[in-house]
């Protein structure tokens, strides 16, 4: 009989009973991730891409009275002959923040500016192109109007009392005008989450020290930290550490002192110069998974202290995903926004794909839009999981689901774009 080595788990299993699929993960950090508690009032500048903590009650009704939308003359329609002209005396002029508090009576008209206040007794306003004008005092108007054409009603936009700025979400541009439209100078919103990382590695040196034989540069703490400063976090770089527990256990032990969430890359396998594993055990409360994801199968989640940490794999392109996968959205709870899982769309593969059953996989791609307006998308080469080029030539993910086999040209994928926490905070 031949005889045959019977491997141990390791990232090369496709099928493996201990693993979880991407969604429990999720839901597993949903259930011990909570949001920061403290809460935070700053001038409404300040609240710019800030998550809201509490719902905004509108005072007041926007626009606060009924309005013209036009320049023209506001009349009341029913003084209007039904059919033929009908001429009109103007007896007064209302200016936007100059109200007019003449009453036009039957045969009378008001000379009225975009946003200036409806006066009373009137009920439409005629756009000034639509009018004859006969002379300064004088206009003809014809019978084909809509009762209240051309005016703005008071509470149209906003009306008082409406809940207008919902907790948990980021406030945008827009929120900030919206929220200035009400006279509203400060929000209240929950503090940014401080976010330490570390690299681990004795292969590892910094930019600006020699490259000695078997030695790499650190490019992991760059990834991070480009993909940290697109969200609403404070961010704490301390460094590469070395493969010894002391160097980690202390490392560790000053992440959680400052950060609310913790990140390190590497030595999350079960290498010999691993030892994360084994400090986190002795600190606490800690779970190790293997998710049913390519790349960047392992995975740890623990808590130090009042920190949370997430142990990402050392592989490069394994760090992206992951992060863009399960930080995020620890990031999104932590902060006290929805956790929103990344919208995929629908998109034509140019180039065939190797895919084996059992994993979700995480292929990199070029997505373009075709005149059509239909996303097709290509691979951009190598696929290894060490090979970072394949990600920044890349705007997004192939997703791969678990039970997909090989792509051929033509197939409908689907693909998530690498900025997708951008738009989706
Ligand atoms: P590990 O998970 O520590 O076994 O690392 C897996 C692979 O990723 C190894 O080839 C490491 O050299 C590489 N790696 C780990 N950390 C980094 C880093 N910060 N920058 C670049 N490569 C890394
Ligand atoms: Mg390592």
């Amino acid at each position: 009989m031949e005889a045959k080595i019977q491997a141990a788990p390791s990232c090369v299993d496709l099928f493996d009973s201990e693993s979880i699929s991407l969604d429990e993960a999720l839901q597993r950090i949903a259930a011990r991730v909570l949001p920061v508690s403290d809460l935070q009032k700053l001038p409404l500048r300040d609240c710019l891409g800030r998550i809201n903590a509490a719902d905004v009650v509108s005072p007041l009704n926007i626009p606060p009275k009924n309005n013209s939308a036009m320049d023209g003359f506001a009349v009341a329609l029913d003084t209007i002959k039904p059919e033929g002209l009908t001429e009109l005396k103007v007896t007064g002029t209302a200016f936007a923040g100059i109200p007019c508090d003449t009453r036009p009576q039957p045969g009378e008209c008001i000379r009225i500016m975009t946003g200036a206040i409806l006066p009373d007794g009137v009920d439409t306003v005629i756009m000034q192109e639509q009018v004859n004008v006969l002379d300064d005092n004088t206009i003809q108007v014809d019978a084909d109007h809509r009762p209240g054409e051309n005016i703005r009603r008071a509470g149209e936009d906003i009306s008082e009392g409406q809940v207008i700025l919902e907790a948990d979400i980021k406030i945008s541009p827009a929120d900030l005008g919206v929220i200035a439209s009400l006279g509203i100078g400060e929000l209240s919103v929950y503090r940014k989450p401080v976010v330490a990382f570390f690299s681990t590695g004795d292969e590892l040196v910094s930019i600006g020290e020699a490259l000695e034989d078997g030695k790499i540069y650190d490019s992991n703490r760059y990834s991070l930290f480009g993909l940290l400063s697109r969200l609403p976090v404070d961010i704490l770089d301390l460094g590469v550490i070395r493969d010894n527990p002391d160097d980690i256990r202390d490392a560790l032990g000053k992440a959680a002192e400052q950060a609310d969430l913790i990140l390190t890359t590497g030595g999350v396998s079960v290498g010999e110069a691993d030892y994360i594993k084994d400090v986190l055990e002795e600190l606490g409360d800690t779970e190790f998974w293997k998710i049913a994801i390519k790349p960047g199968r392992p995975l740890t989640l623990g808590s130090i202290g009042n920190s949370h940490f997430l142990g990402l794999p050392g592989n490069p392109v394994a760090v992206m995903v992951t992060f863009s996968q399960f930080v995020v959205p620890a990031i999104q709870r932590l902060s006290g926004a929805l956790m929103q899982p990344p919208r995929l769309f629908d998109a034509t593969s140019k180039d065939s794909l190797r895919k084996k059953p059992g994993r979700t996989e995480f292929q990199r791609g070029i997505a373009e839009q075709d005149g059509q307006g239909n996303w097709t998308v290509s691979k951009t080469g190598k696929q290894g999981s060490g090979i970072l080029t394949s990600m920044s030539r890349a705007n997004c993910f192939i997703v791969l689901p678990p039970e997909q086999a090989n792509v051929e040209p033509g197939d409908t994928v689907h693909i998530q774009f690498f900025d997708w926490f951008i738009t989706q905070f």
